[in-house]
This record gives C-alpha cells, structure tokens and sequence, in this order.
C-alpha cells in the first residue's frame, strides 16, 4: 500500500526524518505539497499574511523540492487546498494506509494537525508524525516543554551542559516510483493575488528559494567566503552579502536543517578554525531553538499583546504614526533606510530589527503586534515563533524581558554606522550629507540643506517624535501596566 508524504515547512530532502522512516517502510511514496489558501489572506491588522517576498522565495522552494524528487526518480504533487480537505481526498482515492510528515507547534498548524489527524483516523490511515524544526531534539533536552526555563541563558547552560545534537540524516540516494496519479500545477503568485516583487539592486542579497540555493549559500558563506571565522566580529552589520550568515529564510522554511548547519559548522572546526565566531552561529541557532520551544511550552501567549510576561500596557494603534515608521518615514535614519530596505527586499539585518522594533514599541508607543504582522508580511525569513518570540522580547512583554530596556537610536547609529554608509545606501536623499551629520538631518542649517542636495521636511521627514520625551512617556505608560495571569 502506498504511503504519503506531506511537506510542509520542511522542504528539503536532507536531514529529513519523516522522508527517511517512508523509506524504510519500503512501500510507494506519494510526497505532497499543499498551497494552503488561508496562507494567503489577511493578518489581524489587514496585511498580506504571505508577502511577495515570502510567496515568490516558498514558490521556488517547491519548485526546486519538485526537481530533486525528479532526479531522484520520483515527483512532488502540488496542490491548493487545505490539508485537512486534499489529504483525506487523495487517502482514500490511492488506498493510503499511512501519512507522515513533521509536526509545527503554532496554533494555526497545529489545528490543520489536528483535523487531520481525526479524519485519517476514522478513515483507519495510520500518521507518523516526526520532530524536525531545531538544532536539539526534544528528546534529546534535559527537561520536558512544560518546565522550559524561562529565561534564555539558563536554557542554553542546562543544553550546552547536558544534551547532544543528532546527526543529521543523509539525503537519499533513490527514491520508489511515484503511484500514478494526477502531479497537479504548480500555482503562480498572481493566483494569489500577488504581483512578482521588483528586484531591487541594493539589496543584501538574492534570495532564491530551495534546497539547493540554500545549501549554495551555506558553502559560499562557511568555506569559500571564509566567512565563518569572522561572523561574531562582522554579525552586527548592515550592508552586503557576508557580514551574517543569511541562512534564515532556508531555515525558516526548512530547506536547511539546523542540523545540516551544525555539521558544517564541526567540519570547518576540524579543517580550518574553531573560534569564538564558530561558536557564535550555533549560539544564534540556539536562540531559534530557544523560540521554538517557548512557542510550543507556552501555545498562543506569544500571540497576546500582553506577551509571554501577562502585561496589559496601554498600547496605541495610531495609524498615522505606524504608516510614517512602516513607510520609512519618520526622521530618523537609521530606523527609516531599515524600514525600507524591509519594504524594498523583505529582509532586515538583526541589529536593525532591533532598532526598529524598539522604536516602534518604545517611542511611538504602538502595539507592538501591528509591528510583528508587517514583519509577518514581509519577511522572506518570517518564522512564527522567531518573529513572535523576539517581539515579545524587544516590547518588554517577553518571558525574560528586563524591565523597560530601549535601544538609544542616535548611540546605536553611531555605533553600527559610523561613517553612515547604510543610511546612505537606502536613503539616496541624504547622500551628500557628511557621516557626522547624517543620522540628525534635522539638525542642519538651512545653508547646509541647500550644500548637501536636502530640503528637511521636503525632501526627507522630520522628526515623528522627540526621542528623549517618548522614551520617557512610554516608560511611564510601561510602568503602569497591570499584570495578569
Ligand atoms: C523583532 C525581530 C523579529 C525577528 N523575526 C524573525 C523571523 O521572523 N525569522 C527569523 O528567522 N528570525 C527573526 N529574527 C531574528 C534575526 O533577526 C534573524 O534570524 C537574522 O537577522 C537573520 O539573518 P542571518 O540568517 O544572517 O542571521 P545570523 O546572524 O547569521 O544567524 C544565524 C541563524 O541564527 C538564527 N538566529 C539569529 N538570531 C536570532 C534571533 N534573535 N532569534 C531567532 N533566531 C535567530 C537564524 O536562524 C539565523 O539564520 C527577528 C529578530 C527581531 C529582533
């Protein structure tokens, strides 16, 4: 009898367990993917749940899933439909006994799981259903989901001390013929109502979707770069390809398996270095990990606007205000060439999302959950449970949030971009305007407007807020919370 394979978040043929125990039951394998219609609607707010960017990145990502099953001797069948509906649909029309794919742990995924895992068993189709998401293995952690510490660093002590990294599974070398049955048409993003993003030249990089540009790009990034043994030095930039790894949309959509990474990461120990930067990236892989499991110990809290902490703050939906700071428009450099290099090719670098997010929470004062949904729009990168997971940190409503923390915006500009190149890169307008002065235009003089080529208040915005008297506002307003649960 044949079985079926559901891909989801997971496409990828390396390192992939539910992929390899179908094998190992050596019966015809029907590998599917859905085109989920309601990954297509609407956030909360009234953003595209799934972006351009993401649309076109996941488009590729099965295109390329499709040819490796090709070369492999079999295919992938496409559909678009729920799950819940096509999957049952095709069990009972090729005689499937079992169904195995890899579980998710938010709440939208998890309800489709559910539906379909009570229709298949009335049906008598048997599911294996597989971990795969992260570096660790649940299994393999030194406690159980529920008693997860809540703070990040105990997690990673108690993990670094006490467990081990699987190994990841190899890719295969052949696969069953695929049973007959009717391949189906890979969508287009117009069927989603999408127009193809334009590209954009200064963006970081090119992101093409797919097992084989993302395993492309961790053997540039570690071995011919050589760019691994620099990433803690060079990980807080902003422009180009290489200051970081990039690898985060592969993972979020789990072209790549942490575990891949991992392994690449020992064999460039073994062969070239084994430093701090080394370490680093699997550091950052564990904060992922990190989120992960916050998402499945604490279900949808990371969703409520009182966050993981239970924190009813008085948050504004100021419409005019979140335009001004989505559109990259609100004064301030450093926030406005992040929001745009957002708008412009669906990726942000760490540090600016830090910035911008903190911005937005703590001196505009704005819900912080419209913030997350434009990144959810957005980002060809977005992960629920990282996205969710760093908002509710950056917003104060985290499980380990600090009190009221806040990033010093003209300190961090400084900082990370001293000679302004980034703000120059995304902010034409403020091109000719010299390093020293160009994260405060709105501190030149009407004669330094005219020599540098900007009209302030024309030409770029003005200050939406004043920095120092928001932060204290918000403080306040944060200060005041009642806490519940
Ligand atoms: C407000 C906010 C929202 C975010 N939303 C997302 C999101 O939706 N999806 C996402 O993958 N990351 C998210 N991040 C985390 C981080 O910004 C990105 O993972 C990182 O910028 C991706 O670039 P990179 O692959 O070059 O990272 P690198 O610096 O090369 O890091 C390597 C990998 O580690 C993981 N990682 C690094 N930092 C974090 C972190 N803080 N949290 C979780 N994982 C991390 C990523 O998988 C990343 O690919 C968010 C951060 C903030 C502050």
């Amino acid at each position: 009898m044949p079985t079926l394979l559901w891909f989801r978040n997971d496409l990828r043929l390396h390192d992939h367990q539910p992929l390899d125990e179908a094998l190992r039951a050596g019966q015809p394998i029907l590998p599917l993917y859905c085109f989920d219609p309601r990954q297509f609607g609407q956030t909360a707010f009234g953003f595209p749940k799934t972006g351009a960017y993401r649309a076109q990145f996941l488009l590729e990502s099965v295109a390329d899933l499709r040819r490796s099953l090709q070369t492999l001797g079999s295919d992938l069948v496409i559909w678009v439909g729920q799950p819940e509906e096509v999957i049952p649909e095709l069990v009972k029309a090729h005689g499937i006994d079992t169904v195995y794919w890899h579980e998710e742990v938010t709440s939208e995924e998890l309800q489709v799981e559910q539906t379909l895992e009570s229709k298949l068993a009335a049906m008598g189709c048997a599911t294996e259903v597989y971990w795969g998401a992260t570096l660790y293995h649940p299994d393999n952690l030194p406690f159980d989901i529920g008693r997860l510490p809540e703070v990040f660093t105990q997690f990673r002590k108690k993990v670094e001390h006490h467990s081990t990294v699987d190994v990841a599974l190899p890719t295969p070398k052949k696969m069953p013929p695929l049973p007959p049955v009717d391949l189906g048409e890979m969508p287009t993003l117009a069927d989603f109502g999408l127009e193809p993003p334009l590209p954009d030249r200064r963006a970081v990089l090119t992101f093409a979707g797919g097992e084989t540009a993302g395993l492309a790009r961790l053997h540039h990034y570690v071995w011919e770069a050589d760019c691994l043994r620099r990433y803690k030095e060079t990980r807080n930039g902003m422009v180009g390809a290489d200051y970081s790894s990039k690898l985060s949309a592969w993972l979020a959509l789990g072209c790549l398996s942490p575990r891949k990474v991992y392994k690449t990461v020992q064999a460039y120990e073994a062969e070239r270095i084994r430093n701090d930067s080394t370490y680093w990236l699997i550091f950052e892989l564990l904060w992922r990990d990190y989120f992960r499991f916050v998402g499945a110990k604490h279900g949808d809290r990371i969703f409520y606007p009182s966050g993981l902490r239970g924190l009813l703050i008085d948050w504004q939906q100021d419409w005019p205000r979140f335009d001004a700071w989505r559109e990259g428009k609100t004064g301030f450099p450093l926030v406005d060439a992040n929001m745009r290099e957002l708008a412009c090719s669906g990726f942000m670098s760490n540090r600016g999302r830090q910035n911008v997010a903190s911005f937005l929470t703590k001196n505009l004062g704005i819900d912080w959950r419209m913030g997350a949904e434009w990144f959810e729009s957005l980002l060809i990168d977005y992960d629920p449970c990282s996205n969710y997971g760093n908002w509710n940190y950056t917003a104060g409503v985290g499980n380990d949030a600090r009190g009221f923390r806040y990033f010093n915006i003209p300190k961090q500009a400084k900082d990370y971009d001293p000679e302004g190149r980034y703000v120059k890169h995304w902010l034409p307008e403020l091109s000719d305007v010299p390093a020293a002065k160009v994260h405060q235009p709105w501190t030149l003089q009407p004669v330094e407007q005219k020599r540098f080529g900007v009209t302030v208040g024309v030409d770029y915005p003005r200050p939406v807020v004043n920095l120092s008297k928001s932060v204290q506002a918000n403080e306040t307003i944060y200060n005041a919370a009642r806490k519940i649960g």
